[in-house]
């Protein structure tokens, strides 16, 4: 190692982000999303005991990523910087899986310093418990995957949701 192109450091969308440390090119491998390999079984029970932490803490975010029908991947164990990386409504980067192995890729030409960000894939199911303050112009206010982005911007304006605004709970929370 030590040949990384990033950081983590304080971020104004949530605790702490994947920085570049250089400028990277459309395509460019960033970081491998490594973890412990568990049964989809293991992934939902875990995934809702870390749900049920994080809803009293105020922590605990759960780091469950999909490698394929039958397998997840826990990135919550060991070193994987790649963890830190948040979701945004127009996101830089994207996941790939590559013969099994998850690898956050530069969708285009980042420049140093920016934030490193890919769409989170959630599903719109649960869509409230998910605020997003990536705070780009095609923000729609919450975590949510491209394709249902838009039957979300409608819920929100039938239902008149507002978009959590900026000053919530999540940017107040510490920043290294
Ligand atoms: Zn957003």
């Amino acid at each position: 190692m030590g040949n990384e192109s990033y950081e983590v450091r304080g971020s104004s969308i949530h605790e702490r982000g994947l920085f570049a440390t250089k400028s990277l090119k459309a395509g460019a491998r960033v970081v491998q999303y490594v973890g412990e390999k568990i049964s989809k079984k293991e992934a939902s029970e875990r995934a809702l005991e870390w749900e049920h932490k994080a809803k009293k803490s105020g922590e605990g975010l759960v780091y469950i990523f999909e490698l394929d029908d039958q397998w997840d991947i826990d990135g919550r164990i060991g070193e994987n910087p790649a963890r830190y990386i948040n979701h945004s409504c127009d996101g830089n980067c994207e996941a790939i899986n590559d013969a099994g192995e998850i690898w956050i890729i530069a969708e285009r030409s980042i420049k140093k310093g920016e934030e490193l960000t890919y769409d989170y894939g959630y599903d719109m199911e649960h869509f409230l418990d998910h605020p997003c303050l990536c705070g780009t112009s095609q923000c729609v206010g919450f975590i949510v995957r491209e394709d249902q982005r838009l039957k979300v911007r409608r819920l929100l304006k039938n239902k008149k949701i507002n978009k959590p605004q900026s000053t919530n709970q999540f940017k107040s929370q510490s920043k290294i």
